[in-house]
């Protein structure tokens, strides 16, 4: 029998999912792993999907959406980011943030382009990367300067087969959030040296201590480079719906629509009626659930900081600590098989995120304050069975 295809054999599965198999042959498991919100989707917004059934709206929409959901995103998009995309040409609805990225990557990327992206990151961007072809091209992030992307060290990274830079802030698995004039120099290196950034902004919405998000979509001359990412999953707690948008320059836009024509044709329908009222509906849901997770967050960094050897800078954004755990002595990998053997406390390496995740622990938060305290209470019965 011949091959599969060179790429399919070189993509490489999670490195996490070791874990969950242990984790899944375990009782009295708590788990810090999930990148989900632990809410169900605010009633509204299933109701819109029922009613859309109902009406008998059961059928294929246009490649690039519901123009109605795209106008609701141009709308939205004009309130956060201040852009005003036409919902015609610059915007379609996505099969979650995730479609939207791969579909960019799949346009943008020639066979052995280079996309540069931060270590630690978000697991998936190296694996979208080769699928398309492309090679990823890591500039680490550290802990003193709080995970946020130094511009020289990108300057650094680009070749002159450079093609897109990666951001996300909010991050996972870090929390950074990149500060205005971070975000400035990086958008001036992409204009001088003519990249395509592709911005993943899917947590911008959880934000705390004060902390601001600013879109690199919104600095001079990146309207027309930059492909913003967005998706309902983590703010509406919508991740099983999969439905998000890309909004960037018209002929990306367009190629990124054909090539949907020839994935999946178009995001579930009902989804996408949910996604409208998600939009223009009452927002309590959304503002009662970024409540709690500003409680979640200070319970899990109360809790971090009673246990000796353990340490983390507060995340500005997202829903997960980054744990530095080196004064323990124990390889990430390491510590998180042996607490969760010992403990059935769920924890991802951070090597899982990149060679830098090395001697850091992610927990989420996106679980109950009484899963954070009782998860806690076993961290720390563990480290310090470690000291003695
Ligand atoms: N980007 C980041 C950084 C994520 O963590 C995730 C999900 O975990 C996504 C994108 C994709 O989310 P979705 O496809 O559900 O919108």
């Amino acid at each position: 029998m011949k091959n599969l295809s060179r790429i399919a054999e070189e993509v490489t599965g999670s490195p996490i999912r070791k874990m969950f198999n242990i984790a899944d042959r375990m009782t009295d498991v708590i788990s810090f792993t999930v990148g989900e919100p632990d809410f169900v989707t605010p009633r509204n917004i299933m109701d819109a999907a029922v009613r859309s059934l109902e009406r008998g709206e059961t059928h294929y929409t246009l490649n690039a959406g519901l123009l109605r959901a795209r106008q609701a995103i141009a709308r939205r998009v004009q309130q956060e980011l201040s852009l005003s995309p036409d919902p015609e040409k610059e915007i379609m609805v996505t099969a979650g943030g995730m479609e939207a990225l791969m579909l960019g990557m799949m346009v943008l990327l020639d066979p052995g382009d280079e996309v540069i992206i931060s270590d630690p990151h978000w697991s998936n961007y190296p694996r979208q990367v080769q699928m398309c072809g492309g090679v990823p091209r890591f500039v680490a992030v550290r802990e003193e300067e709080g995970f946020v992307l130094d511009p020289r060290e990108v300057r650094r990274a680009i070749t002159e087969k450079t093609k897109i830079i990666l951001l996300n802030s909010p991050s996972n698995p870090t929390g950074a959030v990149m500060d205005r004039d971070t975000t400035r120099e990086i958008a001036r290196l992409a204009v001088q040296h003519d990249l395509f950034v592709i911005s993943d902004e899917v947590y911008h919405h959880f934000l705390y201590d004060g902390a601001v998000f600013t879109s690199i979509s919104s600095f001079e001359g990146m309207q027309e480079r930059t492909l913003v990412v967005d998706s309902l999953s983590k703010t509406y707690a919508m991740t099983g719906w999969r439905v998000g948008w890309a909004v960037g320059p018209e002929a990306l836009v367009r190629n990124m629509v054909k090539y949907q024509e020839n994935v999946i044709g178009c995001v579930n329908s009902q989804a996408q009626y949910a996604a409208i009222e998600a939009l223009e509906g009452s927002q309590d849901a959304l503002h009662r659930m970024l409540r709690t997770y500003t409680d979640r967050r200070k319970t899990i960094l109360d809790g971090i900081a009673r246990i000796a050897d353990l340490s983390c800078v507060p995340p500005k954004g997202a829903f997960y600590c980054f744990v530095n755990i080196r004064a323990t002595g124990m390889s990430s990998e390491e510590f998180a098989m042996e607490l969760l053997k010992e403990t059935g406390v769920v924890t991802v390496p951070g090597s899982g995120f990149g060679c830098a995740g090395e001697g850091f622990i992610r927990l989420s938060y996106a679980t109950s304050e009484e899963n954070i305290t009782r998860g806690l209470e076993r961290i720390r019965r563990f480290v310090e069975s470690r000291r003695s």
